[in-house]
């Protein structure tokens, strides 16, 4: 079953307010087999609103509102729906009831302006919400079906479970469900991905594969549509095999695992202990590693290394390496791993030093070189990256390329 979104409600607009109703409402339906084909946003304004759904009416034939339902005057979405259905309002005693009855239990007297909340479009089935005062409304007519819900992210969350997810379902009986499955590869570019993908769009057919780039690097979402349970999942797991073989070394987890927790894992397995040195990162590879519950059977711990004498005294890397190579170089990089190893008593130590902008660059060292260095048991081998953008990105890229480093060192990969 396809369906249509209509989120309503000016601050949507002006940014204010971010859509996550849009984005739950997507998740929650997809896992019942309802695909969202479109999302409109709009402002609490009259021929915005009839538009919208008139528009989405005439696509999709099925479109579910949010916002607009409270009792204040820019609440109109019900007003405009029902005059697009040809449904004149109708006070319903059962609904002013309990609100009347929610209002007692909360020792608040009810307003004028409450008694909208009681209006339903005539033939309308209420859909009665227990977590606030506006219910959802389900209204089917010539133009289509329209369930409108409120805007406020829990009354909306709990009417979709309780009231419109069960509705759903029995129209859609026998249809299938919509799932999907994540593959997280790092360290590749999304084009070189790509390439090494090859044809696996048609390999995995009728599942769909969608690049999704970001700071961790570039997650692969396979999806399935409308297909049996059972169908759905042994395609994805053939498809997520297929993925994970092409993207090779560069593939480390699926679902929500992250870098951090693969690689405090694999050090685990091994008995190994983890150190760091970190100069233009800041303490960031430790935060990531510290973020996961249980890391300090494995992290030791690390220094912050920012100014040179600190890189000496913390780290034991001795001056003239710096004042030869500069601050940003391989020499130091390594210095830095090997010396914090050395006094933590690490197997594993990192060293991370670079240039995160936005000035401070030469046309030898622009902004974003940054040298890693992996210290491991005696041997240490050291990289140059080159990385873009801002100051943050360029942070968080330098760890999660020193996190892939060490990783792929852990299990034998470099
Ligand atoms: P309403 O039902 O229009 O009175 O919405 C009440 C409140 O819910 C608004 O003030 C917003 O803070 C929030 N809200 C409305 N629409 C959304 C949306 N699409 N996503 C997230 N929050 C929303
Ligand atoms: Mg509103």
């Amino acid at each position: 079953m396809n369906i249509e979104l209509v989120t309503i409600g000016t601050e949507l607009l002006l940014g204010f307010t971010v859509d996550t109703n849009g984005a739950e409402i997507a998740r929650a339906l997809g896992v019942v087999g309802v695909r969202i084909v479109r999302r409109t946003s709009v402002p609490d304004d009259g021929g915005a609103i009839r538009d919208a759904v008139t528009a989405a009416l005439a696509r999709t034939g099925a479109v579910l509102t949010t916002g607009g339902l409270g009792p204040t005057r820019d609440d109109i979405s019900k007003k405009v729906l029902a005059d697009l259905y040809d449904a004149p309002l109708e006070f319903d005693e059962t609904i002013w009831a309990s609100l009347l009855d929610r209002f007692r239990r909360l020792n608040r007297a009810p307003v004028a302006s409450n008694r909208s909340q009681a209006e339903v479009p005539r033939g309308a089935t209420v859909l009665p919400n227990r977590w606030g005062t506006a219910p959802g409304l389900w209204l089917e007519g010539a133009p289509g079906l329209v369930i409108m819900l409120p805007g406020v992210p829990v009354e909306m969350r709990m009417l979709l479970e309780h009231e419109v997810v069960p509705r759903l379902l029995e129209r859609a009986a026998g249809a299938g469900v919509i799932r999907s499955r994540t593959v997280r590869t790092t360290a590749v570019p999304e084009s070189t991905l790509a390439e090494r993908l090859g044809d696996i769009d048609d390999r995995i057919a009728p599942l769909s594969l969608a690049y999704l780039p970001g700071l961790d690097g570039v997650d692969l979402r396979v999806t399935a549509w409308n297909l049996v349970p059972e169908d759905a999942d042994a395609r994805l797991a053939a498809a997520a095999a297929a993925l994970r073989e092409r993207a090779g070394a560069h593939a480390y987890a699926e679902g929500d695992t992250t870098l951090a927790e693969v690689v405090l894992a694999e050090a685990r397995r091994r008995q190994l202990t983890i150190a760091a040195a970190e100069s233009c990162t800041g303490g960031l590879f430790g935060a990531r590693l510290t973020d996961v519950p249980g890391s300090s059977d494995v992290f030791l711990g690390g220094v912050v290394t920012y100014a040179d004498a600190a890189k000496s005294e913390l780290a034991g890397v001795a001056p003239a390496l710096i004042a030869e190579h500069g601050a940003v170089s391989e020499p130091v990089a390594r210095a830095m791993a090997v010396g914090v190893a050395q006094r933590l008593g690490a197997d594993l130590a990192v060293g991370i030093t670079g240039i995160a902008g936005p000035s401070g660059g030469s046309a030898e060292k622009p902004v974003g070189t940054v040298w890693l260095a992996v210290y491991d048991r005696g041997e240490t081998v050291a990289r140059r990256v080159q990385l873009f953008n801002t100051r943050a990105e360029i942070r968080a890229r330098a760890v999660q390329t020193t996190l892939f480093r060490l990783w792929q060192r852990i299990i034998g990969g470099a």
